[in-house]
């Protein structure tokens, strides 16, 4: 059977952005979803052996730059027969999960026709935009988004809220362009809906029973059930005392940015799959998280986890949180050489790594980068481990139970069959 939108099958692919994001999800009745889309840096040194022979003569056949090599693998992806240009031209959904340019910053790259060299005429027609924090903050992401959406009553802003005692309680839904705190309406709660009356996710979105906020369906009718939901979004920081023991060792350095912890976490179900997306979000999401769905076990034993920001150490993936989804896949986002920022750190890796081995040896821990080679098997004192370039890490901690990826492939996809 041919796969692509719409063959009955899930399929979520997960770009190679460097250090960013872009995620690419076809539903089994045909509906694309995409998270987020930006790269504070490509995987450009990928190619550079190719630089020792290119000379300073800037003549007409100039080869192409790594990043516009990279760029353009990133294009195909998006615009292939597997997603945008398979059928209509639709992206039923986009979520962007909040601000920083590290996903967001190549939508004007790729859905600009007009600074793309003959793009094959696609101009995707976005329906609905969720997110997190004011529209307008993700300029010039958002004018160009906003200009080719449906129209302005399909962009939602979405607050997840604590109540006075910190406890998880109702979101909030302000659609554009009066996405401002002081505009309040709630979704639609789905066990209320009158008798016989079905869901229209084109114009709404519904609290389920889970507590989770389910924003489009992609189910074949007859088949397994396929859902979007939102897990959270703008999720305020709590004090540290509130934090607790669990999710702020303190023996452990950390940090956090409200912007990372109002991150939009997805949820993707689609029969007992669950798949999770959880673009920056820091430890105080993850506490929001574990609180709002621990008692029903929403997000407990999931399939697959996009690990919160790149594994940053320092702010994410705390060890209750990983215990408690105990995913059987684990992807982490980084660029291969990524040092400023210092992801993924290992220790959050061997975190993943040692819940992903108590539940089978064969469950995978992805990661963007070189296969690690023999010399990388040398001894690395701890020390240097907290500050060189992350393909040590892993090539030196895991032989066995990760699957490094990202040197032959611009991207990775996940098919989950119906
Ligand atoms: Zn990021």
């Amino acid at each position: 059977m041919p796969q692509g939108p719409g063959d009955g099958n899930l399929h979520i692919t997960f770009l190679r952005m460097g250090t960013g994001d872009c995620t690419l999800i076809t539903c089994p009745n045909g509906k694309r979803v995409m998270i987020d889309c930006g790269s504070d840096r490509y995987e450009e040194d990928e190619l550079e052996e190719d630089d020792d022979d290119k000379d300073d003569d800037d003549d007409d056949d100039t080869p192409p730059t790594n990043e516009e090599i990279q760029r353009q693998k990133i294009h195909d992806a998006i615009f292939s027969k597997d997603f945008l240009d398979g059928g209509t031209h639709d992206l039923d959904l986009l979520i962007l999960t909040h601000t920083d340019t590290d996903h967001r910053n190549k939508f004007n790259v790729f859905f600009n026709q007009k600074s793309q060299r003959g793009y094959r005429g696609i101009q995707p027609h976005i329906k609905k935009i969720y997110h997190s924090a004011v529209f307008r903050a993700y300029h010039p992401a958002s004018t160009l988004l906003g200009g080719i959406v449906n129209n302005d009553a399909h962009i939602k802003r979405v607050s997840f809220r604590k109540d006075a005692k910190g406890k998880p309680a109702g979101i909030k839904i302000s659609p554009y362009p009066s996405d401002r705190p002081n505009l309040e309406q709630n979704a639609l709660i789905l066990e209320d809906l009158p008798d016989g009356e079905e869901p229209d996710y084109e114009n709404h979105e519904y609290v389920t029973e889970h507590r989770d906020l389910r924003i489009l369906d992609g189910t074949v009718d007859g088949q397994a059930e396929c859902y979007i939901s939102i897990l959270a979004s703008e999720v305020e920081e709590y004090l540290q005392a509130a934090l607790g023991t669990v999710f702020c060792n303190a023996d452990e350095p950390w940090t956090s940015s409200p912007a990372n912890s109002g991150s939009v976490v997805t949820l993707i179900t689609f029969g007992d799959h669950k798949i999770i997306v959880c673009g920056d979000a820091t430890r105080h999401t993850e506490k929001y998280l574990y609180d709002r769905y621990l008692e029903n076990q929403l997000i407990a034993n999931v399939t697959l986890v996009r690990v919160g920001h790149h594994g940053s150490f320092v702010t994410s993936s705390a060890q209750a949180f990983v215990t408690h989804i105990s995913p059987q896949i684990a992807v982490v986002s980084s660029h291969k050489k990524e040092t400023t920022h210092r992801v993924p750190s290992r220790v959050v890796l061997d975190r993943w790594k040692a819940q992903l081995e108590e539940e089978d040896d064969h469950h995978l821990l992805y990661y963007w980068g070189k296969p690690p080679s023999k010399s990388d098997e040398d001894e690395i004192p701890i020390s240097r481990v907290l500050t060189t370039a992350t393909d040590l890490y892993l090539s030196k901690t895991y032989k066995e139970g990760i699957w490094v990826t990202g040197s032959e492939s611009d991207h990775i996809t996940y098919d989950f069959p119906g």
